[in-house]
């Protein structure tokens, strides 16, 4: 199964992409967590992406497409995949589409989180992530058991710099002028199938859940 999750930042895509992985034991792929990874390893493609993510802004297309290309061929893609954070801008999906056909595979779901303004500010406001293994928790919504601590990995549970204010309003404009066209570019596939992000995160991978499972 080949999923890519869409929606705005802080819809839930990687929340439920984490859900989606364990339960059909397919990969997580995020280009943010990989992005986040190659910094703290201070590789030369985390140091040029770090001037881009703190800005809020994309990481150039050529950038990013290598680097899915590249992870695509890993044997654990076999099985399929679900895809968080890309592709973000027409000319991703569009590489994508190219990297898809010549390996003779295809999408089987475009999963678009639709979620408000006001929920997404709030839940990257409140989000916390584990600096270790990229759990994803929210201060109200989602806390770790113990304050600061993650609950998988042990290790301190941190406010990302782009999830700082000012940054998660320029996220939300890059959103909607770079990456809300491909909600059409995936309509026309007969891709989209829209999820109502505003529930409660066991009932978001409910809904997923029973898009997935209908179609077995
Ligand atoms: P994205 O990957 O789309 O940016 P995340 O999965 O990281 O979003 O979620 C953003 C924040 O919102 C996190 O703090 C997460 O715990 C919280 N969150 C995600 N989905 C829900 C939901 N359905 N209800 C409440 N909080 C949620
Ligand atoms: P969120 O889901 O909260 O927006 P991500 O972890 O997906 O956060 O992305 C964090 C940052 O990493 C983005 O703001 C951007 O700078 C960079 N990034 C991640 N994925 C891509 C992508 N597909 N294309 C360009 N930049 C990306
Ligand atoms: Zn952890």
């Amino acid at each position: 199964m080949k999923l890519i999750m869409l929606g705005p930042p802080g819809a839930g895509k990687g929340s439920q992409a984490k859900i989606i992985s364990k339960e059909y034991n397919i990969p997580h792929i995020s280009t943010g967590d990989m992005f986040r990874n190659a910094l703290r390893n201070e590789t030369p493609m985390g140091l040029k992406a770090k001037s881009f993510m703190d800005k809020g802004e994309l990481v150039p297309d050529e950038v990013v497409n290598g680097l899915v290309e590249e992870r695509l061929q890993n044997e654990d893609c076999l099985n399929g995949y679900v895809l968080d954070g890309y592709p973000r801008t027409v000319n991703q999906a569009e590489a994508l589409t190219m990297i898809l056909d010549k390996n003779n595979q295809s999408i089987d779901y475009v999963i678009s989180i639709d979620t408000s303004d006001k929920t997404v500010i709030k839940r990257l406001t409140g989000r916390r992530t584990c600096s270790n293994c990229g759990a994803i928790y929210h201060i109200d919504n989602n806390p770790p058991e113990v304050e600061g601590v993650c609950n998988f990995c042990q290790h301190d549970v941190i406010q990302r710099d782009d999830d700082k204010e000012d940054t998660v309003r320029n996220r939300l404009e890059v959103y909607k002028e770079q990456t809300q066209p491909l909600i059409n570019y995936y309509k026309d596939l007969n891709l989209l199938v829209e999820i109502d992000g505003e529930k409660d995160l066991s009932d978001v991978f409910a809904n997923i859940q029973e898009i997935l499972e209908a179609s077995e």
